[in-house]
C-alpha cells in the first residue's frame, strides 16, 4: 500500500475519516456499518483514536488492525505519551506493526482531567509529541503525522508558538499534520501561513465535524477546551431545539467550511465521524468531488 504522504501528493484533495474504538459489541457493529458505507467514498485513509490516558490501547490496536486486514482502506492509529514509559511505547508500536499498521498520529495527549490541567510526563516517558515522532520513526518503516491547533493549544503562549512547535515536529520527522476541528477557516489559514513563512511545507489537513445535535459543540468545548467560532454557535443556537433544523444547519456550516478550505488550497479534509456515516456522506456529496 502507498504511504499517506504519497497519497497526499496525488492530484486533488485527500479525504479521511476518524473513528473511535467502540466500547461494546453493538458499538462495533455500528462502526462497521459506517466503515462499509464510507469505504465507498474511497477515502485516502481512515484513523482510529487512542482514548484519553491510553484507556483504549488494546481496542485501538484491535480495531485498526481489523480495518487494515478486512478492508482495502489505508489505516492510521493515534498514539499518545500519556501513562506510558518509553519501553511501553516501543511495545505498543511493535503491536501496531504486528497487525499491519504503518501510519501513526503521534500525540502527547492531555493531562488527567482534560485540557487545561497540569501536564506531567511519565517518569520514564516522553514529555512532548516531537519526541514520540522521533521514537516511532526510529522503530521501523512508519509514516508519522501530528496534531495542529489553529485556535491555539491551551498551553501555548500564542499561535506563533504553535507554528514553532509544528516546525519542530516536522523537523523530528512528521510528514503531515491534522488540526483540531476547524470552526473558523481564517484561524486555519493563519496557522498554515505562519508555518509556511517558517519555510516548512508539511501539509496541514483541517479537521471537520458535521454538527448534528444541539449541545454537541458545547460538549466538545468542555472535553477539548476548544473555542467555537461565535457565528457557528449563533447559527446553531438560532434553530434551538428543532433537532432536524440543527442537523440541517450543522451540515450546511460544515459544507461551507469544507468548500472554502478546499478553495483556499487545503491539502484535504479530515472528518471526525463519531463512528457515524450519514452526515459525513451528506457533506461529501454536497462538495461534488469528481469520482476517482
Ligand atoms: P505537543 O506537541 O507536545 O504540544 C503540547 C503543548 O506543549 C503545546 O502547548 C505546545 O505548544 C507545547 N510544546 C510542544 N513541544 C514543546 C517543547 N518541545 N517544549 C515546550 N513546549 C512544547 N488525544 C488523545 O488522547 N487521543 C487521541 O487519539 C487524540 N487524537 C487527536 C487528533 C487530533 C487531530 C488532534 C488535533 C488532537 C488529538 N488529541 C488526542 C488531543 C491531543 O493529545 C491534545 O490536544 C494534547 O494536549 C496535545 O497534543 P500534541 O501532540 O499537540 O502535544
Amino acid at each position: 500500500r502507498r504511504t499517506i504522504p504519497e497519497l497526499l501528493a496525488d492530484d486533488g484533495p485527500s479525504f479521511s475519516f476518524e473513528f473511535m474504538p467502540p466500547r461494546s459489541e453493538k458499538g462495533e457493529d455500528l462502526l462497521w456499518d459506517s466503515i462499509r458505507r464510507l469505504e465507498r467514498l474511497s477515502p485516502t485513509f481512515v484513523s482510529v483514536t487512542y482514548g484519553a490516558g491510553g484507556s483504549t490501547r488494546d481496542r485501538t490496536i484491535r480495531i485498526t488492525g481489523r480495518i487494515e486486514q478486512e478492508t482495502t482502506l489505508t489505516t492510521m492509529a493515534h498514539l499518545t505519551c500519556v501513562g506510558s514509559s518509553v519501553a511501553q511505547l516501543r511495545q505498543i508500536v511493535g503491536e501496531y506493526a504486528a497487525v499491519g499498521i504503518r501510519n501513526v498520529l503521534a500525540l502527547r495527549g492531555d493531562p488527567p482531567g482534560g485540557p487545561g490541567g497540569v501536564w506531567t510526563a511519565h517518569p520514564e516517558g516522553l514529555d512532548h509529541a516531537d519526541k514520540l515522532v522521533h521514537l516511532v520513526q526510529s522503530l521501523g518503516d512508519f509514516t508519522v503525522g501530528v496534531a495542529a491547533f489553529p485556535d491555539r493549544h491551551p498551553e501555548s503562549v500564542d499561535l506563533e508558538m504553535d507554528a514553532d512547535v509544528l516546525v519542530r515536529k516536522a523537523d523530528a520527522g512528521a510528514e503531515f499534520a491534522i488540526t483540531q476541528m476547524v470552526t473558523d477557516v481564517d484561524a486555519y489559514l493563519r496557522l498554515r501561513d505562519l508555518v509556511d513563512r517558517r519555510g516548512c511545507a508539511m501539509p496541514i489537513i483541517p479537521g471537520l465535524l458535521p454538527v448534528t445535535a444541539a449541545g454537541q459543540l458545547q460538549r466538545l468545548t468542555e472535553l477539548n477546551g476548544q473555542p467555537v467560532a461565535a457565528d457557528v454557535v449563533r447559527r446553531i443556537d438560532a434553530v434551538g431545539d428543532d433537532a432536524a433544523a440543527v442537523r440541517e444547519v450543522g451540515i450546511a456550516i460544515c459544507t461551507e467550511h469544507a468548500s472554502r478550505l478546499l478553495r483556499e488550497g487545503a491539502p484535504g479534509l479530515h472528518f471526525i465521524t463519531m463512528n457515524k456515516s450519514t452526515a459525513t456522506i451528506e457533506v461529501f456529496d454536497n462538495l461534488h468531488v469528481p469520482a476517482v
